[in-house]
């Protein structure tokens, strides 16, 4: 043991200097988003009265390959990167496997999940562009606590619309929004129109992500010097993610291995995009012969059981419609505690390349995740976030089957964050509290019909 290297660290002038958008080299570009009144494709402008211009054009990017990361952007990544790549030989002996475990640990984020990547360079665009105040959605708070302190850090003013059903269960995640200084309110709420018709209604709903989506897009639609911005889904999002994938690739080069099977959770696609866009580049480009799988919960299974159509973001129909595996903008998910992944489509990019078959889906159930999670924090002393277990549960997976076969693949797996603030799901599953949750093919099939 003692010869062997267990994390691989990047000096900080070794840390990329450009993110990869990986729309330049796909083969077949994704679908344009269209404006849902006139069915035209839309252009960065349409965008522009949501979020700031240069994330507009970012998103829209099929051209330029490397973008390079502003610098005040990269100042604030060294707090807390390079993030380690482990090689997880606790994992792997519990486990038994000859298969090479490694992970990208996005959980040493001042916030704990890789969120912040992208909300510090939000932010950054939205202070270059003279913007003032800031608005999102969070569900379980992991964004919401991201954006919080990177509005704090560019000197924004940050109002978060949190689901009200996580506002009530997840009290910590909302004082750590309200110690960077934002503002929180419960979603559905009577500050907006969306809101209030919600309510109106449904006087006891309980929230949920494509709601509170509206509410934020509704007030910095109608707040002077306010531009909305979002955690996960879009394009922008995930090539800002890429710097977990570009950082891992050359930590892999340091480890000498290249991996075969590549591992992320899946909620709109930002980790999972992050850590696999800069290695699918090679399979695009050279022909490597990397799997890509994408990790779902059974209960919200968008990649596996959706259907590839034309959908809003939103439950109430506020955003272009965007062309995305989708379970319909008015599914609504069992409350599995991986309140992260409950989101009802995959971003665009993510939904061609899925088409395409670039890369495979599986779903995980909630009880076989919270088991992951359980084996990985006793075997590598960290407790993992309910999202980050379904995608230990996917490389269990693998890792058993290399075990069956006597293959030693090279597995790469991103632990998108840590589940210190998730403790009562854990006394929930370690209490035999909790269950799975089928989905019969009707309901889905309804939900869809419903769009
Ligand atoms: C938000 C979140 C996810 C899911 O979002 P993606 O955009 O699919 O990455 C996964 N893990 C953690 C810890 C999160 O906070």
């Amino acid at each position: 043991m003692s010869n062997k290297q267990k994390r691989f660290f990047l000096q900080e002038n070794e840390i990329p200097t450009h993110w990869y958008n990986i729309q330049a080299d796909m083969i077949n570009k994704p679908m344009p988003p269209l404006n849902p009144k006139t069915k035209e494709p839309l252009k960065p402008e349409d965008l522009f009265p949501v979020f700031a211009e240069e994330l507009c054009r970012q998103e829209l990017n099929q051209k330029d390959t490397w973008i390079e990361i502003p610098e005040e952007v990269r100042d604030m990544y060294k707090y807390y990167r390079s993030t380690p790549l482990v090689r997880a030989y606790g994992l792997e002996k519990a486990i038994d496997t000859p298969a090479h475990i490694y992970f990208k640990n996005e959980s040493v984020s001042p916030i704990g999940s890789h969120k912040l990547n992208s909300a510090l360079a939000q932010a950054y665009y939205c202070k270059k562009e003279g913007v003032k105040n800031i608005t999102t959605e969070t569900g379980a708070g992991q964004w919401g606590a991201a954006l919080s302190y990177a509005a704090k850090v560019f000197g924004l003013e940050a109002a978060v619309y949190q689901v009200k059903i996580s506002y009530e269960q997840k009290p910590y995640r909302r004082s750590i929004m309200q110690t960077f200084g934002a503002q929180v309110t419960p979603s559905p709420s009577m500050s907006t129109r969306a809101g209030k018709d919600i309510l109106t209604k449904y006087p006891n709903h309980q929230g949920s992500l494509g709601t509170a989506i509206s509410e934020a897009i509704e007030l910095a639609r109608t707040t002077p010097n306010c531009k909305y911005t979002l955690g996960s889904v879009l394009s922008h999002v995930a090539l800002h993610q890429t710097i977990i994938g570009l950082e891992a690739e050359k930590q892999m080069e340091m480890a000498g291995e290249y991996p075969d099977i590549i591992v992320a959770c899946f909620g709109g696609g930002s980790n999972f995009g992050g850590i696999s866009f800069p290695f699918m580049r090679h399979t695009i480009l050279e022909g490597k012969k990397t799997r890509f799988i994408a990790a779902e919960p059974a209960s919200c299974p968008k990649l596996t059981r959706g259907k590839f159509i034309y959908d809003f973001g939103d439950e109430a129909g506020y955003t272009p419609l965007l062309p995305m595996y989708s379970l319909g903008h008015n599914f609504a998910p069992a409350n599995i505690h991986a309140g992260g992944l409950r989101y009802h489509g995959a971003g665009v990019i993510v939904s061609q390349l899925l088409k395409d078959k670039y890369m495979e889906a599986v779903d995980i159930q909630q009880l076989d995740s919270f088991a992951a999670g359980c084996l990985f924090a006793r075997a590598e002393g960290i407790i993992p976030a309910p999202e980050s277990c379904h995608a230990i549960a996917a490389t269990i997976n693998e890792a058993k089957r290399c075990k069956e076969t006597g293959e030693e693949k090279v597995i790469l797996f991103n632990l998108s964050g840590h589940g210190l603030i998730d403790m009562s799901a854990y006394d929930q599953y370690l209490a035999g509290d909790l269950t799975n949750h089928a989905l019969t093919d009707d309901e889905i099939e309804k939900s869809i019909e419903n769009i």
